[in-house]
């Protein structure tokens, strides 16, 4: 028989956790199915970042936005959006408010770990043809070794012309591989650390194995593949040299056990957060506040250049904004537009893993289906180099999200003296604005197959809009 559990007055003034699962009605969970069949189909189409750009770039114009330098005079409810070297972009609502007021950020990265090919990447060994290359990002060595992967990019030629690259993930078409060390033999291999077993200048694909027919020619294994190149695109070997060429997981998107209620997918991190919240900028209509979404680039080796966060980018954007849309514009109109605003650092953060939940403190770790991921702060050993939200500003946001009906809870990078890590939220922070991380917990972070709950998703995007409507 079962015994009702009894309440006790002090409960309800305990903090609990809740599972979204739990909040959702019939009706809602088929939403929830329904939205991440969309989000599985932008995973698959949008494996570099520039793909991530052109595919946000894509819906953004099907829902009228427009390239902001066509646009003189920006008045209230205008939508513009302005790519930054097809890597990175900013898409805003023009708000009712004047720009001085603030702005309300939501700023995710497009780009993820991934194997780069080096410039001259070509070689052969052993009468195979293969290729060097060099990671990006924070990456275990071991993960990408004996899975089919898909090399997508472009080659750019000295007259501009750009040659688009992508194979591996249309049914038939060849992929790519690293080998790795058969059991047998890898007793050395065995006896190293983890971190040092594999090193990064082993990470060579196969490439080819067909060489010229002419015994004669030096090198006849690589020849045969830079004929076969270009012949298939009309690229020499130096073409390369100014060639961005990524090798991602190979295949699409997938339903996660026998309820199909998880996620996994390469690129989550952070194409997740850039997803949820463009579908949430697309359903905003005249905003209070301007509503501004950021894609950045660079944010997993460490957000420099000029297509990332460290960059003059969001500066120079509010200036163009500003620029356009204020009677009196000034420099200070720009500054107080900054200054004044809310941003949401749109971004993973780590879910407690049933398998290694050694490294989380239990009582403030995020749980997969537990809602979106609040983080005051992330760093490493006593928040080293973190934002760490004002307690003001966690309450506003914790105060958006329950009148808005979205499960969130909080998380944080590890428990302490564990490791830990950071996002773009430092740098939106340097401006002078307000800024909490926000976004979905993973498991397998940075792996070729990352795991997310749909329920958290679904509350990401719910959570993103909330924020905007606000
Ligand atoms: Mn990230
Ligand atoms: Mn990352």
């Amino acid at each position: 028989m079962a015994q009702e559990k009894k309440e006790h007055p002090a409960d309800k003034l305990a903090y609990r956790r809740k599972v979204v699962w739990d909040c959702l009605a019939e009706g809602e969970i088929k939403e929830v199915f329904a939205f991440c069949e969309a989000y599985k189909k932008f995973l698959n189409q949008a494996k570099t970042e520039r793909e991530v750009v052109s595919e946000t770039v894509k819906q953004l114009r099907e829902k009228g936005f427009l390239p902001l330098d066509s646009v003189d005079r920006l008045k209230p409810g205008d939508r513009v959006y302005w790519v930054n070297r097809h890597k990175a972009l900013m898409a805003a609502i023009m708000g009712q408010k004047p720009l001085e007021e603030g702005l309300r950020i939501i700023g995710a990265h497009g780009d993820s770990p991934r194997l780069d090919l080096k410039q001259s990447p070509l070689f052969e060994e052993c009468d195979i043809a293969l290729g060097k290359t060099h990671y990006y990002g924070g990456i275990k060595k071991y993960q990408w070794l004996t899975i089919p992967l898909t090399l997508r990019g472009v080659v750019i030629k000295t007259n501009g012309e750009k040659v688009a690259v992508s194979i591996g993930d249309q049914p038939g078409e060849p992929v790519f591989t690293i080998t790795d060390l058969l059991p047998h033999l890898a007793k050395d291999q065995m006896d190293k650390k983890l971190g040092e077993a594999i090193p990064g200048e082993n990470l060579n694909f196969l490439a080819a194995s067909l060489p010229l027919p002419d015994k004669e020619i030096k090198e006849r294994f690589k020849m045969a593949l830079l004929a076969n190149l270009n012949e298939t695109y009309g690229i020499t070997e130096e073409d390369l040299i100014s060639a961005e060429l990524e090798l991602v997981p190979t295949g699409t998107a997938r339903d996660v056990g026998f309820d199909a209620s998880l996620l996994g997918g390469y690129g989550q991190d952070d194409r997740v957060c850039v997803y949820t919240a463009l579908q949430a900028l697309l359903e905003i209509e005249a905003p209070e506040y301007t509503a501004m979404f950021l894609v950045m680039d660079k944010e997993e080796i460490g957000s420099t250049g000029n297509t990332g966060m460290e960059s003059a980018f969001l500066a120079n954007v509010v200036r163009e904004l500003g620029f356009r849309s204020a009677e009196n514009y000034s420099e200070l109109t720009c500054r107080r537009a900054l200054m004044n605003a809310t941003a949401l650092s749109a971004d993973v953060n780590v879910g407690l893993d049933p398998n290694y939940s050694e490294v989380s403190d239990k009582l403030n770790a995020a749980r997969l289906g537990g809602g979106v991921v609040l983080a005051k702060y992330t760093g490493s050993k006593g928040k080293s180099g973190t934002n760490d939200a004002h307690g003001e500003m966690v309450a506003k946001i914790r105060g958006i999200f329950n009148q808005g009906g979205v499960i969130w809870q909080t998380g944080e990078l590890g428990k302490v003296d564990q490791g830990g890590g950071g996002t773009i939220a430092y740098m939106l922070a340097a401006y002078g604005m307000d800024v909490i991380d926000c976004g979905v917990a993973l498991l397998s972070m940075h792996s070729p197959f990352e795991i997310s709950s749909k329920a958290d998703i679904y509350m990401a995007y719910k959570g993103y809009k909330a924020f905007w409507k606000e």
